[in-house]
């Protein structure tokens, strides 16, 4: 019996378990999927939590309830890569020998990165995350009992998973003070490293324009060097201050602890990995996807759907000794809460920036790209929907393609 180990049960590492059970005799293959967790969360779900749009119940699943029945799930941490000997070790010292390996294993924050954001009477105090389960749900009472002062939305350092995560928060945020009443008494900044609202500059253009109709202050240039949570006030390496009464930060994202343990990769933990293949620089039967990976595009749940599709072609063509015959262009595409039940959409790769136009079908859309829309904010909500029903069980979603089309958009 052969065997393909997969390392991480989450967006990708699902996918890719529904995906190659479907295409490989499970009597010649044996898949395992190894995780820790017991709870898969739906982290989309994570930037309403705080505003009591979704309590966690709403956005999580057993993780057993996920795979497919075929597939092996052995529910502890790996702890250990062995690329010279094909094999991965578990937390309890259980050894597993591969054919392929498939690295899923995701980026996380490390609060710890920055000084004095990790102090007692600061973290979830005063400074909060919504990158976590933990973090969403500490960050609701906060929301729901800041009667006004500096509400301070951050960003440390990129890459972060879901780059528009922040600039989401900071638009709903306008949006629930406003709804409350209490928007004049609401100081609302946005502090970034970037030079702009964002990193992609038609994108920068767009969100920078909706800050400035919203009266969000627009801090650029911040790299911060440290967070002064008894006189509430973040400072950055240029001696520049800013004061808060809630912070609102995306610490520094990192891969796995397992690969800075195993060294397997760069200075932030995020693996080499060719970004056409999808095939790891670690070795040629290693291949890895999400956010996991180093490749220039957005750590987003739709990259990893979309190099799902790119991965299982791949993989099965390395099974039967066949050159690749898929390659990922880096398409993402996500949507923007802006507020107002309002949203907008982004679609982009590799190459091409984010243009406007419409998704997925030309001219008919339905969703217009980069632009504010309702049915941008229903497609938001219903993706939750799809993503437990659809994209975790590698079911393909009508003309959406894992490659970006350039018809019906605005490509200069
Ligand atoms: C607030 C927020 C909002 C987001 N919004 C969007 C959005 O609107 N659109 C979008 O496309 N994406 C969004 N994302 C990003 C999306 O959730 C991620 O990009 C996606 O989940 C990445 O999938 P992944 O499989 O690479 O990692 P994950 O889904 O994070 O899974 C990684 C898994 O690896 C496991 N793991 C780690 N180390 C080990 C180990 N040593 N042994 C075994 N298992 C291990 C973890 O337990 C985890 O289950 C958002 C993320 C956040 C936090």
């Amino acid at each position: 019996m052969k065997k393909i180990v997969i390392l991480g049960a989450g967006t990708g590492g699902t996918m890719m378990a529904h995906h190659l059970s479907k295409k490989l005799n499970s009597k010649e293959w044996q898949i395992t999927v190894v995780d820790d967790i017991q709870d898969h969360y739906y982290q989309p779900g994570f930037l309403f939590v705080p505003f009591g749009n979704y309590t966690l119940d709403q956005i999580r699943k057993p993780q057993t309830s996920l795979l497919p029945r075929n597939v092996r799930f052995l529910n502890q941490a790996t702890k250990k890569i062995d690329p010279e000997n094909n094999s991965i070790e578990t937390s309890s010292g259980e050894k597993l020998i591969y054919d392929v390996l498939i690295i899923a294993t995701g980026s996380r924050i490390v609060p710890e990165e920055t000084p004095g954001l990790t102090e007692e009477d600061t973290w979830r105090k005063t400074a909060f995350d919504f990158y976590t389960a933990d973090g969403a749900a500490a960050l609701f009472p906060a929301m729901n009992n800041f009667k006004g002062g500096n509400l301070v939305v951050h960003l440390a350092e990129m890459p972060i998973k879901c780059p528009v995560a922040p600039l989401e928060f900071v638009f709903l945020a306008d949006y629930y003070f406003k709804r409350k009443g209490i928007r004049d008494k609401v100081n609302l900044s946005f502090v970034t490293p970037l030079d702009g609202a964002f990193t992609k500059p038609t994108a920068k253009k767009a969100f920078g324009n909706l800050m400035q109709q919203r009266n969000i202050n627009v801090i650029t240039e911040f790299n911060i060097s440290e967070v002064d949570g008894q006189n509430k006030v973040i400072k950055s390496y240029d001696e520049k201050e800013v004061a808060f009464d809630l912070l609102v930060t995306v610490p520094v994202n990192m891969g796995s602890k397992l690969i800075e343990d195993c060294d397997l990769g760069d200075e932030l933990f995020f693996i080499d990995t060719d970004p056409a293949t999808l095939q790891s620089k670690i070795k040629e039967n290693i291949f890895v996807l999400g956010d996991a990976t180093n490749v220039g595009t957005s750590k987003a749940g739709s990259v990893a759907h979309f190099q799902s599709e790119i991965l299982t072609r791949n993989i099965l063509d390395f099974i039967r000794g066949k050159p690749f015959s898929a390659s990922f262009d880096g398409h993402a595409n996500c949507f923007i809460e802006s507020g107002n039940k309002k949203g907008m959409l982004i679609d982009f790769n590799y190459t091409q920036e984010p243009v406007t136009g419409s998704f997925p079908l030309p001219v008919i859309g339905p969703l217009p790209l980069l632009k504010e829309a309702r049915r941008n904010h229903l497609g938001k909500l219903a993706f939750r929907w799809i993503y437990w029903n659809m994209l975790l069980k590698a079911r393909s979603i009508p003309f959406v393609s894992a490659h970006m089309k350039k018809s019906g958009k605005n490509i200069v």
